[in-house]
């Protein structure tokens, strides 16, 4: 195996998309995926189908991994143990920190290195300039392998030798992205119930967005120095506002589970003495204790 020479094991949209990119970058790709037709349009392109897993495990020392999570990626390998000596998995599959770090143990108990991977983008954003991925474990093999990483994404963040940092990085990203989005959802609901069209709120609801980062590196600054005082905004106030969204979608039918979690988490913040600080001291009640 030469050193542009990858193993891509997965082809779900993210493993075809990265195996699509090593190939438009001229790499030597084999791939293996459990149902092996997914395979097809890659081999069209020039890619080589292994006929096992453990002979793709064994065709070059980067393996990359893009598996539904970690079950799957044990799943996968189980079969190509005897051939993990010597490879480097860079598994791109997402799931737990605590899991990425028994996956690291488990290979290196195989004899291979294991750098977890987060990726930040979807399949479309694969191979370009501005799309990004998070790493951690062995920084030598990080930067040993980076010319094949920074194929798959432009950008790459190397966040230490802990194998679970990168896993914690992609989920930092998803708990904002899913709780954003079922925040969009909720906003379409409400909208539709008063027939406005999805279309029709998106400038606004675009707007919306748009003005959080201001909010994010305000409030950065002041929850990093533990400073929760209300000189610019009051618990009160936001407790006030969340009731008025949990009641506009109660006088319209439209479901209340997502407004009042939040009125609920105002509540326990007003209850614990902080009407008169910042919203931010919300993140007390955040945090625990747990439900
Ligand atoms: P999919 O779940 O669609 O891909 C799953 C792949 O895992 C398929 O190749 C599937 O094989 C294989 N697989 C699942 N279970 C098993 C098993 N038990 N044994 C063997 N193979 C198995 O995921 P994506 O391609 O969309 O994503 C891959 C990873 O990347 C996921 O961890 C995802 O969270 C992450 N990711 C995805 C993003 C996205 O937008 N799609 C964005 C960022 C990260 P088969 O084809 O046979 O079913």
């Amino acid at each position: 195996a030469t050193a542009r020479a990858v193993t891509v094991i997965g082809l779900g949209p993210m493993g075809r998309a990265m195996a699509g990119a090593f190939l438009d970058r001229g790499y030597g790709v084999t791939v293996w995926n459990r149902t092996a037709s997914r395979a097809d349009g890659l081999v069209a392109r020039g890619a080589v189908l292994a006929p096992d897993v453990e002979r793709a495990v064994a065709a070059n020392e980067l393996v990359v991994l893009s598996l539904t999570d970690y079950d799957a990626v044990y799943a996968a390998l189980g079969p190509a143990e005897a051939a993990l000596a010597g490879r480097t998995l860079v598994n791109l599959s997402s799931d737990t920190p605590r899991k990425a770090r028994a996956a690291a143990r488990w290979a290196a108990e195989r004899g291979a290195v294991h750098l977890t991977g987060g990726v930040t983008v979807p399949p479309s954003g694969i191979g370009g300039a501005e799309s990004s991925a998070f790493y951690s474990g062995p920084r030598e093999a990080f930067e040993r392998h980076r010319p094949a990483l920074e194929v798959l994404t432009g950008r790459t963040d190397h966040r230490g030798e802990d194998p679970g940092l990168a896993a914690l990085m992609y989920q930092i990203g998803m708990v904002m992205f899913w709780t954003s989005m079922l925040g969009y959802w909720q906003a379409i609901a409400l909208a539709d119930a008063h027939g406005l069209k999805a279309a029709d709120i998106l400038p606004h609801a675009v707007e919306t967005a748009h003005s959080l980062p201001g909010f994010f590196s305000f409030y950065a600054e002041r929850v990093d120095a533990g400073t929760h005082t209300g000189d610019v905004d009051r618990l009160a106030m936001g407790m006030a506002s969340v009731e008025h969204v949990l009641h506009t979608h109660e006088d319209a039918g439209v479901g209340t589970l997502l407004p009042a979690a939040v009125v609920e988490l105002f509540r326990r913040g007003m209850d614990a003495g902080h009407a008169a600080d910042s919203f931010s001291s919300l993140l007390e009640s955040v945090k625990g204790p747990r439900a």
